[in-house]
């Protein structure tokens, strides 16, 4: 039973998303491969059924039939994996399915239809949804896009994130539950979980945001033991937590993986033990995922002028935008407003709103001086807010923990090799190997000069098939 299981899950881990993969020459290329400590100048990288076969540095002859492509001055990558995007959510709305987008439904088709296009614009080529909730197989059945993994999450009864949602919603938005009164349920849904073909378990250690803190958590007990009923089926746990007390508790029930950075210090600073907490996490080798867009996204959406961000025109819908531009997500403004006085004019807000964005970078800088690795994941939207695009927003991510004081190597490694270890995809994805699904970018700048080179993609190759970046930009389907 288990290795039926687990060969399932290999197969649903390769399964190619694109019609025929083609065979494909690069020369002449500039290798960088994170498992390297120096690039490979002037290589040939042989591609064939969509699977890289050679890595040369003497010219490779291929058949006839072989696409080839001049790399002279370029930079071949491994394509980014991105471990934290919600493919149910539309930014500036909210979860697909309930509430404002369920009222537009062709303008949420529309972000639907451009999501996994947006992703490989900015070279997010594997994504991991902890929290797939309705909307996933949508994503899936998408002509061109990412490679996609999923968690299950399971969330906590009478708390996070459920009760942040009307009756109509929870019912609507589909996940696992667990009742930790009864004996047997760890087993019960982490098998469920598995069976499913989730790579990772999601929970929440949330006792409540802004001055909620009675909010019910799982206890120590329960963590422990759906920790140790994942690990039977080989999945990690990832668990929701941004403060102090809530890594503690997590930390105490042995999880995995941080889906969230710390910035949720208690006022005021200093007093907080932050660092004894951040050091625990190192010797525990526990993975973190900085997710410092979450708060940035928040912070700009009460701040003028975020619209006018050049980079939404390669990801954001027009449709969308004139939605955005009409008013349409101002209902989030208004509830992110109303925890502070009225008088307070937005831009205040938006500031006040931001200042977890450096403390969450001061965390992600500090982890990395001690060596530890740190994970490419974003959470975008995180929100309903409508400045995290899709793509855009693991772009800006990366430039975020770079200004944290992450070096551009580790930045590197976070959105190829350190994500793809943490959630056992390493014999499919992360280096420039043979034998290695053949996801892949071609740079005009050399991302270990500039983070800002991530944003010179000229090419995505996905399963072997090229792919011009430009084809993917926003406005370039019939429907968008
Ligand atoms: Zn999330």
């Amino acid at each position: 039973m288990r290795l039926q299981l687990i060969s399932l899950l290999a197969l649903s881990a390769v399964a190619a998303p694109v019609a025929t993969a083609q065979d494909l020459l690069i020369e002449n290329v500039t290798v960088l491969s994170p498992e390297r400590a120096a690039p490979l100048d002037g290589y040939s990288v042989l591609i064939e059924d969509g699977r890289i076969t050679a890595v040369s540095s003497l010219p490779l002859s291929a058949a006839e039939n072989v696409t080839v492509i001049d790399g002279a001055g370029k930079y071949l990558t491994p394509g980014l994996m991105d471990s934290h995007h919600h493919v149910s959510f539309v930014p500036g709305m909210g979860a697909i399915g309930v509430g404002v987008a369920a009222a537009n439904p062709e303008l949420t088709a529309a972000y639907v239809e451009q999501q996994p296009r947006s992703l490989l614009y900015h070279g997010v080529t594997q994504i991991l949804d902890p929290s797939p909730l309705n909307a996933w197989q949508t994503f899936e059945d998408q002509p061109v896009r990412p490679d996609f993994f999923r968690c299950g999450e399971i969330p906590t009864p009478g708390g996070y994130p459920g009760n942040q949602l009307g009756e109509g919603e929870r019912a609507a938005l589909s996940s696992y539950e667990i009742d930790p009164a009864l004996e047997g349920e760890a087993a019960r849904v982490t098998r469920e979980i598995a069976e499913d073909g989730a790579i990772c378990v999601k929970i929440y250690v949330e006792d409540g945001f802004g001055d909620a803190n009675a909010w019910p958590v799982f206890d120590t007990a329960l963590i422990r033991e759906l920790v140790d009923a994942a690990h039977d089926y080989g999945l990690p746990v990832v668990a929701h937590a941004n403060a102090v007390d809530m890594y503690r508790h997590a930390l105490d029930g042995g999880v995995d993986i941080m889906a969230h950075g710390m910035w949720n210090w208690n006022w005021p600073d200093g007093e907080a033990p932050v660092v004894e907490t951040l050091d625990r996490l190192v010797a525990d080798a526990v993975g973190y995922m900085p997710t410092h867009m979450v708060m940035t996204g928040i912070s700009r959406h009460m701040l003028q002028g975020t619209l006018d961000d050049p980079g939404f025109l390669n990801v954001v819908p027009p449709s969308l935008m004139a939605f955005y531009r009409a008013g349409g997500s101002d209902f989030f403004s208004e509830e992110l407003a109303s925890d502070f006085p009225p008088e307070m004019p937005a831009e205040e807000v938006g500031s006040i709103l931001g200042y977890g964005v450096g403390r969450a970078q001061a965390a992600t800088g500090y982890l990395h001086q001690r060596g530890h690795p740190i994970l490419l994941a974003s959470d975008c939207p995180g929100s309903p807010t409508f400045a995290n695009h899709a793509g855009l927003c693991t772009l800006r991510e990366m430039i975020s923990i770079a200004e944290g004081g992450v070096s551009l190597a580790a930045v590197f490694e976070a959105g190829t090799i350190n994500n793809v270890r943490r959630f056992g995809l390493e014999a499919d994805y992360g280096t420039v190997v043979p034998g290695k699904i053949a996801n892949l970018l071609l740079l005009r700048a050399n991302p270990l000069e500039t983070v800002e080179a991530w944003d010179s993609i000229e090419t995505v190759i996905l399963h072997g098939r090229p792919i011009q970046r430009e084809s993917l930009r926003a406005g370039q389907t019939s429907s968008n």
